[in-house]
């Protein structure tokens, strides 16, 4: 998959949900080529902003998209747009 296939996935992930992809779409390129470094050099694509375990199984969480939903940066964002820990994902307006 390369970085255009990529970030049509992630495009039709946020298709009719309370997200889509950030509309700055330099700040997505950046967070698809670190996702796309990442399965290089580790074999999955792990999120660009958070560093890996080692342990396979808790690394799973790690896989973009994760499930931000959870993070306080969608719960709580204090003072930034509700959205994942990167902002590859923001709240739909
Ligand atoms: S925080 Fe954002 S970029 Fe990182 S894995 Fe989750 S959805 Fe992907």
């Amino acid at each position: 998959m390369d970085k255009k296939q990529l970030i049509k996935a992630w495009e039709r992930f946020a298709e009719k949900n309370d997200f889509m992809l950030n509309p700055d779409k330099k700040i997505v390129e950046t967070i698809a080529d670190g996702v796309l470094i990442n399965e290089q050099k580790k074999g999955l694509k792990y999120c660009p902003c958070r560093l890996t375990t080692g342990d396979f199984v808790k690394d799973l969480e790690l896989l973009c998209p994760c499930n931000f939903k959870t993070h306080t940066t969608w719960l709580e964002p204090k003072g930034r747009q509700k959205g994942c820990w990167c902002s590859l994902f923001v709240v739909r307006k």
